[in-house]
């Protein structure tokens, strides 16, 4: 293959598109090719912003046939960095984004472009909602494929335990149809295994009624005993409520006090899917720990997603964990070790899990962690200078908080090694994923991602 052939697969391309190409010379290149992690800062030979399925088909077999790496994004959200690439094609999905409800089956069929906010909008017009996660322009995407752990895991699951079918397009560039009687095996695979076996243009979710909500921030002190009172409340409320307690330094926001900026503060993100009154009783253990700042109340769903800057693209260093308990002895742990960061900002975020997202059979899908009882992040910003010493930190402070919970979520690794990916698929998932994975995928096209090697 010669660079002239690759030239001319990409221009016949370009004009059998309905979307469009984007090229280096092109004046928005810089800004297509920026994804939300500072860190990968790569620049891709071409991007191609796809509006139809026949759109990724043809660009998936012109980066077969022409040996050329592809790079798939939707919300361009993965830490690994893994939706971009040097010199490759970056199959962009962001313009396939249509949302369509169907409000009287309470379904929506959802092209893979739409970011979670556009979603949670969507439905929120006929008073219907699903779970992503806790960020609004994450993409669709790559977050169901991966699981999908947001403020309704505890109600309803995962993201992927509303996913009801999915079109895809595989390394063959085939349309296929993936639900619970078509391509079973396949439909099993990507809820969890990621964007291994092909890319998934559409997908299709339960909806479910959401007649009422409270939600919103809650600033605590970062003492051992409220973080560990703050994962012990979490662990008795019921289903309705799912929470993520994020202990940080304070941001110079303005409704905190100037004298807790730069110092160590929880921050608690409640979300109770329940009527305000029930909610006011979910709610109450987490206000006795004595609230810096209270915000939180009933309101739209879509308020836990409020407008992002685009620009903000952070680098940092993470660790994605499971832990069995946050208790006093973890919770000092956690609030010493983030007391002695020499990074400008680290962080521990603990998400008790549970409720429905524990009820789903371990061997129902991908994401095979349903008894893991709490998901935990550790990380740490930097800048190129300090990058290796704050990666080294936050391996060593995760290796200090692992009990006997091993494993991984996929959407919170980074670009880390392969026993890592290994850890995501636990048991007898890891061998069921490769032989989906050799069935569908076989020479490991799709391999730029948190890769599942085909079975020999
Ligand atoms: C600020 C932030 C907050 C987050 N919060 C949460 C959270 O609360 N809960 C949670 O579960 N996760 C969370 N994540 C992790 C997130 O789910 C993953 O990074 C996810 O992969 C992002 O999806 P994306 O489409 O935006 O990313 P992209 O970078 O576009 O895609 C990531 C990877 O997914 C695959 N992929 C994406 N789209 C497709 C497709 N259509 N077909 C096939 N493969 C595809 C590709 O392998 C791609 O490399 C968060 C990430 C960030 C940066």
């Amino acid at each position: 293959m010669t660079i002239k052939d690759i030239e001319n697969a990409i221009k016949t391309l370009g004009s059998e598109l309905y979307g469009r190409l984007i090229l280096p010379a092109d004046a928005d290149y810089d800004r297509a090719r920026t994804i939300f992690s500072n860190g990968a800062d790569k620049r891709p030979g071409v991007i191609v912003r796809v509006k139809t399925a026949g759109d990724v088909q043809r660009t998936i077999d012109v980066a077969r046939d022409q040996a050329i790496e592809l790079a798939v994004r939707s919300g361009g959200h993965s830490g690994a960095g893994h939706s971009t690439t040097e010199g490759g094609i970056v199959l962009d999905l962001r313009e396939m984004n249509a949302v369509a409800i169907d409000a009287d089956a309470k379904t929506a069929w959802v092209e893979t472009g739409a970011t979670a906010a556009q979603v949670t909008a969507a439905a929120a017009a006929h008073g219907l909602v699903v779970g992503f996660g806790d960020t609004g322009s994450v993409g669709v995407g790559g977050i169901t494929l991966g699981g999908g752990v947001g403020y309704l895991v505890r109600k309803w699951g995962l993201a992927i335990d509303s996913l009801l079918a999915a079109e895809i397009v595989t390394a063959d560039g085939l349309r296929l149809s993936a639900n619970p009687d078509t391509n079973p095996d396949l439909f099993w695979a990507i809820r969890g295994g990621g964007g291994n076996f092909g890319v998934a243009t559409r997908l299709k979710f339960r909806l479910h009624e959401l007649p009422a909500f409270t939600g919103g921030l809650m600033v605590l002190p970062a003492t051992p005993d409220v973080v560990g009172s703050f994962i012990a409340a979490a662990e008795a409320a019921p289903d309705e409520l799912s929470t993520i307690c994020t202990v940080m330094p304070a941001p110079p926001l303005p409704f905190l006090p100037a004298a807790l900026h730069g110092k160590l503060v929880v921050f608690g993100m409640l979300a109770c899917a329940g009527d305000p009154a029930a909610a006011e009783r979910a709610i109450a253990p987490f206000r006795a720990l004595g609230p810096i700042a209270d915000m939180v109340k009933p309101g739209p769903y879509a308020s836990m997603f409020p407008p992002e800057d685009p620009d903000y693209h952070p680098t940092a260093a993470g660790r994605t964990l499971f832990m069995n308990r946050v208790d006093g002895p973890v919770a000092k742990t956690i609030v010493d070790t983030l007391s002695t960061s020499s990074a400008s900002i680290s962080v521990v975020q603990l998400r008790v899990l549970g409720g429905a997202a524990a009820r789903v059979p371990a061997d129902a899908t991908a994401y095979a962690h349903r008894a893991s009882p709490i998901m935990v992040n550790v990380a740490a910003f930097h800048g190129p200078e300090d990058k290796s010493r704050q990666e080294a930190w936050v391996e060593d402070f995760a290796a200090s908080l692992r009990q006997d919970a091993a494993g991984a979520y996929v959407n919170f690794l980074g670009d880390e090694s392969a026993e890592r990916v290994r850890a995501a698929y636990p048991g007898k998932t890891w061998d069921r994923l490769r032989a989906v994975k050799a069935r569908y995928d076989p020479h490991n096209f799709f391999r730029l991602n948190q890769n599942i090697a085909p079975a020999t």
